[in-house]
């Protein structure tokens, strides 16, 4: 017996198996929304009659998807009404209703999941009595909602603990970390993993287990245990959010209080939690992190470019890199593990050597943590060719250079590289600064070159700006901007401008913690802690420390020449940073920079912290906060950390003023995925507007006037902020994308690591 659904397939096979099979039409992925949830539920009717009288013997819930089992709830619909409470309670009870309706099936339901299985797709398989998953690269089961601002509130925060144990429970809602396989078994979240072509027979195997036996009590569950466990788990959410994230106490403490309630009352406390964190600023940010991320799936070529018809631009399949430092390596270990052939390039064999170790070691890890099979993560491998002499270069579509950032050797790169590849071939540099009509002087056909600007690291940062020169044509553009997406970054299409736009506004922010520390004497564990609490994943002097204190001084340098409004004038702090760099006190790099690094005394720091270098406190003036009144510590508080973010504030303003990038949204984009740019608070420009422009202006007034003229607010600020205007149109995140239906996999945000430059 067959009925055909448009999300949802059913099958009644002989034997009494019923088979649910979610198939989203015209989708590339599952998700809940309502017109799924209205045919699960027309499902569950006919389940229901049948158990009792008819032939089902049990359920097996599947997805056609192969990559995707269900990705969770479509958050386009949720975030798309009013944030009532009366709508939020709708949305929850209907998620309690379908669930449980699937749990009090009185014949044996397993969810068999391949493929991507988060939020309320994992909730769907945890109302069921049994689930087996795929031990393929592509299933990963999690809880993503603490990192949007929420938390599982389908039956998840309740259900979970009560199978796998409160600890394993928290751990799994508040990292919002996706389980392959392997780990979901050993952890007790599913009871079997299975080959693809073995999951259907594993699943008939299981049914005929019959109901799930109710379960044995779990030690750590118990009332004083998990009392204990509750408290060591907000110990350390506090330590790692700072108080930011309201989402991760509240899921701590529904998970906590559910165990000792009915489940009609726990599942009441997830929906009374759920209803106040959707509400919360944080979880409006948050969420507009996933539209930011689609949007950016979406870039096109900017509309003044056209692509000639006539020349057909050929998907990328083969790219050369040269230069196999860092940068280099990464870029050809990420291409290659995307399936793209990479010729590896470099002139110092030792360095070349080297770049196919580190490119060894990150597969060797991400087959460790299944992000590949051992097979794909050994072709991925085998696809770079390193190769130290010149090699014809005609076959190759792209060329990323990655040579050292120095602009003589860069152009000597290029005019060697324009007479080896073919006339359509690509020709893009990863620079962190220099100019891209600079590089392309005297070429040929400059129109061939463009900016690929990776992050490091490469495999984690998903950040790419793409850097459109003055003569950039339109065919390279869309060149690079399908090479990113094709490869899974997210680009960001950026004017060839000093310091493009990431960089440009991290460097002014911090020269200004340089100049608070050297010239006014502020301890530098003091402004980096103000920033982690203020929600940077780094402070600015550590941060310093982690890029190079050489390298981030010669950006900083070159900015300045280029950009001179921009930077805080050098009244000292430029002195003291040069004598660092002759001390060799580069940074971790070195073990030594403002902070130590390999002394036994390193572990001595607090965890944000590691210890100061010694040596460099001594040499310029530092103040205390000893002896001073609580009123008056809070109050300069708020003064250093206003200098600190409205420097990046001003500047980001000053970057879509002179359309360095397209909109708002690429600004706060940029800064969270390049830098983890406070995710809850939306952005530098969203900061901006939720704070109010005009005290944002007023604010900057003042500290032109006391604390230097790179302060004097951004004619873009001052318009808008006299007009009563804000930098986004709508206050509602994600507003501004077109709503879409090809909700992807990767429904959480992943917090952007601390970068180099
Ligand atoms: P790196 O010093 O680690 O590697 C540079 C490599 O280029 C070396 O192996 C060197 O042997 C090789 N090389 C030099 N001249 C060459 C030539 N003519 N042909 C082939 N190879 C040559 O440098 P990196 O950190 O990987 O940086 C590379 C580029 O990426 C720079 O332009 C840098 O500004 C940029 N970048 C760096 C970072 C970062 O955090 N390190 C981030 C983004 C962008």
């Amino acid at each position: 017996m067959t009925a055909d659904f448009q999300n949802i397939h059913r099958e009644v096979r002989p034997d009494g198996l019923c088979l649910l099979t979610f198939d989203r039409a015209e989708s590339v992925a599952n998700i809940f929304d309502t017109r799924t949830f209205e045919e699960l539920n027309a499902h569950l009717d006919f389940l229901e009659s049948q158990t009792k009288t008819g032939p089902v013997q049990g359920v097996v819930f599947l997805s056609a998807k192969g990559k995707i089992f269900i990705a969770g709830a479509d958050l386009h619909g949720f975030t798309s009404g009013p944030m009532t409470d009366e709508r939020l309670g709708n949305i929850i009870d209907n998620g309690h209703r379908t669930f449980n309706r699937i749990a009090a099936l009185s014949v044996p339901t397993v969810a068999a999941v391949q493929g991507v299985c988060v939020g309320g797709g994992l909730e769907l398989t945890l109302a069921c009595d049994w689930r087996v998953a795929c031990n393929d690269a592509a299933t990963k089961l999690g809880l993503p909602e603490v990192q949007i601002g929420i938390l599982p509130a389908w039956g998840g925060s309740v259900r979970l603990p009560r199978l796998v144990g409160l600890p394993k429970a928290l751990e799994i809602i508040l990292t919002g970390k996706q389980l392959a396989g392997v780990p979901a078994l050993k952890s007790g979240l599913v009871d079997d993993i299975a080959y693809p072509e073995g999951m259907l027979a594993t699943a008939e195997r299981l049914v005929k287990r019959g109901k799930r036996p109710a379960p044995k009590a779990i030690p750590a569950n118990l009332p004083g245990a998990r009392q204990v466990v509750a408290a060591l788990a907000r110990r350390n959410a506090l330590a790692k959010t700072r108080g930011n994230y309201p989402a991760a106490p509240r899921a701590i403490a529904v998970a906590t209080a559910a165990l000792g309630a009915t489940e009609e009352n726990a599942l009441r406390l997830e929906r009374d939690a759920f209803i106040d964190l959707a509400k919360t600023e944080a979880a409006r940010h948050l969420m507009g992190i996933f539209f930011l991320q689609e949007r950016a799936k979406k870039t096109r070529l900017p509309a003044d470019l056209a692509l000639d018809p006539a020349t057909s631009t050929q998907p990328v399949k083969k790219v050369a890199v040269v230069g196999a430092g860092l940068m280099g390596a990464g870029i050809a270990q990420w291409s290659a593990g995307r399936g793209l052939k990479v010729l590896l390039k470099d002139i110092n064999a030792a360095a070349l050597a080297k770049g196919m170790q580190s490119i060894a070691k990150i597969f060797t890890d991400a087959a460790k943590r299944r992000v590949f099979t051992q097979a794909d993560a050994q072709a991925g491998y085998d696809r770079v060719v390193p190769v130290s002499g010149d090699v014809p270069l005609r076959g190759v579509d792209l060329v990323i250079e990655a040579a050292v950032e120095r602009l003589d050797l860069k152009q000597q790169i290029f005019t060697s590289l324009e007479s080896q590849v073919a006339p359509g071939t690509v020709l893009a540099t990863n620079t962190s600064a220099l100019s891209i009509d600079t590089i392309a002087e005297g070429l040929q056909r400059p129109g061939s070159v463009v900016g690929i600007h990776f992050f490091n690291p490469v495999h984690r940062m998903q950040l790419v700006e793409i850097v459109r020169g003055a003569r950039t044509d339109a065919a390279a553009l869309n060149t690079a901007l399908s090479y990113v997406k094709g490869i899974g970054k997210l680009p960001v299409i950026v004017k060839d401008t000093p310091g493009f736009l990431v960089n440009r506004v991290l460097l002014p922010y911090m020269s200004e913690a340089l100049r608070l520390t050297f010239e006014d004497g502020y301890g530098a564990e003091r402004l980096d802690r103000l920033m982690l609490d203020f929600g940077m994943p780094m402070g600015p002097l550590r941060l310093l420390d982690e890029v190079g204190v050489d390298v981030g001084n010669h950006v900083a340098r070159d900015l300045t020449r280029r950009l001179p409004g921009s930077m805080p004038p050098d009244g000292g702090a430029g002195a003291m940073v040069g004598s660092m760099i002759q001390n060799g006190w580069l940074g971790r790099k070195a073990g030594k920079g403002i902070y130590l690094y390999d002394s036994a005394d390193a572990k001595k720091g607090d965890d944000a912290l590691p210890p100061l270098n010694p040596e460099l406190a001594s040499a310029h003036p530092r103040r205390t906060t000893q002896g001073q009144d609580e009123t008056h510590v809070a109050k300069e508080d708020a003064l250093l950390r206003d200098r600190l973010v409205l420097v990046m504030v001003n500047e980001a303003a000053r970057v879509l003023e002179e359309a360095v990038v397209a909109a708002p949204e690429d600004v706060d984009f940029g800064m969270i995925m390049g830098t983890g740019w406070a995710p809850f608070r939306g952005g530098p420009l969203r900061y901006a507007d939720t704070r109010g422009l005009p005290e944002i202006v007023a604010r900057l007034n003042e500290l032109a006037a006391t604390a230097g003229p790179h302060f004097r607010p951004a004619k873009r600020l001052r318009e808008l902020a006299a007009n009563g205007g804000t930098f986004y149109v709508s206050a509602k995140p994600g507003a501004t994308s077109e709503p879409s239906l090809d909700a992807e996999a990767k429904v959480y945000v992943e917090q952007a690591e601390p970068v180099g430059v």
